[in-house]
């Protein structure tokens, strides 16, 4: 995925101005930047929630800036978000079987159109489904309602629930938030297998400055809308216009 001059506005405050990123094949990347630098928005631009104003966004050599969430999800692209978006009274196997159902259809009426093709679709998303839940040490948990589950496992359910649509980029909206030092490791332990095992890039965005540096390969630092730093997490560390924007308040 590459993005460059991307620019969002909401009325007189821009959000994001002159964005440019890029993210390879299996790449791990973190962003990072105080509340209200643009992180959210760009997620939000990536995965067809919102509009930019100007600039490109390319996914693997085609544009996709302004395509539905619907098509972007189909060219492989999944995300969660910052707060838990869960089918609270579906079930926890149910609520990535939902998911699946996104980017190829295994519902009802795909069974009338698609005939004998869907007993075999719906067969693999269930495999597929539970395979997810084992990773996310969810599968103990598979019949229990989505409201039911602590709030650690509802963040891992959200991640599940994302890689049920088979991306091939992964946007991970504060995935740590909330969790402690323990859940934390674990879900680092889990993107690295994630990118490790079905070779997808990752792009985390994050407050908890230990995940991100020990977790990304590359590191971008928003401030007010703009880039202020891209570059290792060692680059990142001896920035000195990181250190002023961001770090020395953190
Ligand atoms: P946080 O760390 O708090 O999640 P963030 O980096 O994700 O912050 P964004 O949510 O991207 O920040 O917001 C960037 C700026 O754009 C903020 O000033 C925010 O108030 C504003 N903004 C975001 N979405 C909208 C919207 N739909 N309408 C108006 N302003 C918005
Ligand atoms: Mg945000």
């Amino acid at each position: 995925m590459r993005t460059a001059d991307l620019t969002k506005a909401f009325r007189g405050l821009v959000a994001l101005r002159n964005h440019a990123i890029s993210v390879g094949a299996g790449e791990i990347v973190g962003i990072i930047g105080p509340n209200g630098s643009g992180k959210s928005t760009f997620f939000n631009l990536v995965t067809g929630f919102s509009r930019p104003n100007a600039g490109t966004i390319e996914f693997l050599g085609q544009s996709i800036a302004g395509l539905s969430t619907a098509a972007i999800v189909e060219r492989g692209i999944a995300r969660t978000f910052q707060g838990s978006r869960l089918f609270g009274s579906l079930s926890v196997r149910d609520n990535v079987l939902a998911a699946a159902q996104l980017r190829h259809p295994i519902g009802p009426l795909a069974a009338i159109v698609r005939g004998a093709r869907y007993r075999e679709r719906l067969a693999a998303a269930q495999h597929y489904a539970d395979e997810l839940l084992e990773l996310m040490a969810l599968k103990p948990k598979a019949r229990q309602p989505a409201s039911a589950l602590p709030y650690g496992d509802q963040r891992r359910l959200e991640i599940a629930r994302a890689l049920a649509t088979q991306p091939r980029l992964l946007l991970l909206d504060e995935p740590a938030a909330g969790l402690d030092s323990h859940e934390t490791r674990i879900l680092a332990g889990l993107i690295r297998t994630i990118r490790d095992r079905y070779g997808i890039a990752v792009v985390v965005v994050e407050h908890d400055m230990d995940l991100i540096m020990t977790l990304c390969e590359r590191i971008q630092v928003l401030a007010t809308g703009e880039v202020i730093c891209t570059g290792t997490p060692a680059e990142v560390r001896s920035n000195s216009r990181v250190r002023e924007a961001y770090l020395g308040h953190a």
